[in-house]
Order: structure tokens, then C-alpha cells, then sequence
């Protein structure tokens, strides 16, 4: 049976990706050994690590005044790393869900740590707008894609003080406008590769403010200044990450990744939308393209288990909702093909078939 990977992190990478670094682990470019028994200060490394920082530059067209690293620790790592470096008197957070908690709760450790708006009286099912965000920031910081809930913003908001994003599953998915931030992080888990590494995209100039001692490997100078190998880099996640990011832009880059994105949510969210026995979660204007969230609709809350047996049986991968939401989450991101999104659909009409009312 085809199965249909939707789980939400870690999660689907081009096939293609996968086979290049199973190879490379085997024996990397004819060297005659394995990727993972070479010194990460060679040459056959610093090429990999070289071409994944120049391949993410130029696929998120990102400006000179920006530096990429890559790091360990994952996104939850930064939470704390971000007001450790940037976090001086106070800072704006914009409260969307369960991750931006996590980085509010870390924030509070550093500094005044401001919740300029929150989505939480409505189980965080739509991006907070219209709120006033102080000029005596340190930083605003926002999450941009929340996975958990399905909910995105479709735009770089304009922000008066240097703004963080929380880019961890929606990186690569649509065109950013990069020098309107500060600093934009994620997990690579997600639409980047594999668990294991951090990115970190960050203007050179907001660092070094803060008055507060700090730790060298927290220093995001120290991991700019080596090129990301101040200590030992994930270099197997770096590898993968370069066969996607080479991916990426084979297909056509950042543009025809969104192209896709909007087409298969748009085939999904139609059918959540016309089929009478599902509805979203979210709400639409805010509808994630990468993490789309339904539920059973009203009156047929019991079948919620039988339609995940049902899916489970066509090949449906990881669309059980997270606990807090509940109902399916399809996560759909950059290498999930179409085809996935349209056997998903199959699976609610039939489902429909053998059940309305
Ligand atoms: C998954 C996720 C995280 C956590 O990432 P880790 O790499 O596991 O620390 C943080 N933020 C968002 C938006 C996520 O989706």
C-alpha cells in the first residue's frame, strides 16, 4: 500500500534528499569514507557546509546584513538563546499557541517580557492583529506558522523594533522578506530537514548590546565568526539539509514551493469545507498552509475515531490532531506531494459516502 507521510515533525523530505545522504553515509564523494567518521574541519565538509549556507541565502534571497548559522539544540534551544543575547530591559512577545508559551516562559528569565496580544480565549484558532507594539522594545517576537493549532501569517508584519520569528514549520514555504527581521529561527525538522539542527538567520548589528556575561557557546557571534563550527556542528542534519535545500531549488525555488503550498491546501481546505461531515478549526484568513486542522462537525463527533481507522487503512500517515486541538491535522509541507493531499480527499468523500445522515 502507498502511504501518505503527513506527520508533523519530523516529517516528509524529498525521496531524492534521503537516497543523496544514505549515500554520503556509505561513503561521501569518493573519499572512501563515511560522512560520519571525517573531521568536520575538512575540506569535503567545509563544501557541504559552505553550500548549504550560500543554497539558503540565495533560495530566501537574504541580505548581506544577515548571517546564517546552524546549530544544535533545536528551537527550543533558542528560546532561551534569543533573550540571552537580545534581551536588555524588555521584550513584546505575541502569544499564538503552545510554542510561543514555551518561548514567553524563557523570555521571563532575562527580562520584563511583554504578551502584546494573545489568541488563547479562543483555543489560539486565529493570528492576533491590530494590537500596539511599544517603540522601547528590545524585540517583538511572533511565531509564524503555529503547528499545532493551523494557523500562519500570510504576511511579514511591520514592526517598529527589531522583530524574532519562530519560523520552524513554515521556513521555505513562501517568499520572505528577510531584512524585515532581526532574527528568524526554527527547528530544520520540519520543511528544512532532518531533527537535529537549528538555523538561525540573524542581523549582524543587534548583537553584542546586552550588558550580561555571556556564555560562549550562547554567544551567537562566536557560531558567526567560525561559520557555524565554533564547537562540532550537526554535520550529518547539515548534509541532509543541503540535498534538500539543492531540492528546493531544483523545483524552482521559495516560489514554486508556495505555488504548491496553495495548491494542495487548497484542495484540502475546499473539501473540509464542502464535505458536511468535516469542518476547520481555524480561522480562515489565518488558515495555515502547512498544518491544516479539522474536526468532525457537529453531530458527528463520535465517528472522529472510525475516520482515523479508515484513513489509517488508505495509506494516511500522522493526521491525528495534536491532544489540545483534537480532530486530524494533515500537515503539508514542502515535499509532500500532491497526490498525498488528493488520496486524503478521496478518503473523506468516500468516508462521507458510506455515512451521511
Ligand atoms: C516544532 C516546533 C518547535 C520546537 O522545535 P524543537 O526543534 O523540537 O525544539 C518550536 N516552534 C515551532 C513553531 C515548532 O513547530
Amino acid at each position: 500500500m502507498k502511504v501518505h507521510n503527513f506527520n508533523a515533525g519530523p516529517s516528509i523530505l524529498p525521496r531524492e534528499a534521503i537516497e543523496n545522504s544514505a549515500k554520503a553515509v556509505l561513503e561521501l564523494d569518493g573519499i572512501g569514507l563515511s560522512l560520519l567518521e571525517i573531521s568536520h574541519r575538512t575540506k569535503d565538509f567545509e563544501k557541504v557546509n559552505d553550500e548549504a549556507n550560500a543554497l539558503l541565502r540565495e533560495l530566501l534571497n537574504i541580505p548581506d546584513t544577515h548571517k546564517i548559522i546552524f546549530l544544535g539544540g533545536g528551537a527550543s534551544t533558542q528560546f532561551f538563546t534569543i533573550p540571552y543575547n537580545l534581551l536588555e530591559k524588555k521584550a513584546g512577545y505575541v502569544n499564538t499557541g503552545v510554542w510561543a508559551k514555551k518561548a514567553i516562559k524563557e523570555a521571563k528569565n532575562f527580562g520584563e517580557t511583554q504578551v502584546l496580544a494573545s489568541s488563547e480565549d479562543r483555543n489560539f484558532s486565529y493570528i492576533p492583529k491590530g494590537y500596539q507594539i511599544p517603540s522601547d522594545l528590545d524585540y517583538l517576537h511572533i511565531t509564524t506558522n503555529n503547528t499545532i493549532y493551523g494557523t500562519e501569517y500570510h504576511t511579514d508584519i511591520d514592526s517598529p523594533v527589531n522583530l524574532v520569528a519562530d519560523m520552524s514549520s513554515d521556513i521555505l514555504s513562501r517568499p520572505v522578506d528577510v531584512s524585515k527581521y532581526a532574527l528568524i529561527y526554527g527547528g530544520a525538522q520540519k520543511n528544512m530537514g532532518p531533527a537535529g539542527v537549528t538555523f538561525v538567520i540573524v542581523r549582524e548589528d543587534i548583537l553584542g548590546k546586552v550588558s550580561r556575561p555571556l556564555p560562549s557557546m550562547v554567544d551567537y557571534r562566536n557560531h558567526i565568526a567560525n561559520d557555524s563550527m565554533f564547537n562540532t556542528p550537526p554535520v550529518f542534519p547539515i548534509y541532509v539539509v543541503r540535498e534538500v535545500l539543492k531540492w528546493v531549488k531544483a523545483q524552482g525555488g521559495v516560489p514554486e514551493m508556495n505555488r504548491r503550498a496553495h495548491e494542495r491546501a487548497g484542495l484540502l481546505y475546499g473539501e473540509i469545507d464542502r464535505n458536511p461531515l468535516f469542518k476547520g478549526t481555524a480561522a480562515t484568513e489565518d488558515r495555515s498552509l502547512m498544518n491544516i486542522c479539522f474536526v468532525m462537525n457537529d453531530g458527528y463527533e463520535e465517528l472522529a475515531p472510525e475516520f482515523l481507522d479508515f484513513a489509517k487503512s488508505r495509506g494516511m500517515v500522522g493526521i491525528k490532531g495534536h491532544r489540545l486541538v483534537g480532530g486530524f491535522r494533515a500537515s503539508c509541507y514542502n515535499a509532500l506531494p500532491k497526490e498525498s493531499v488528493e488520496a486524503l480527499v478521496a478518503c473523506m468523500r468516500e468516508f462521507e459516502a458510506e455515512h451521511t445522515k
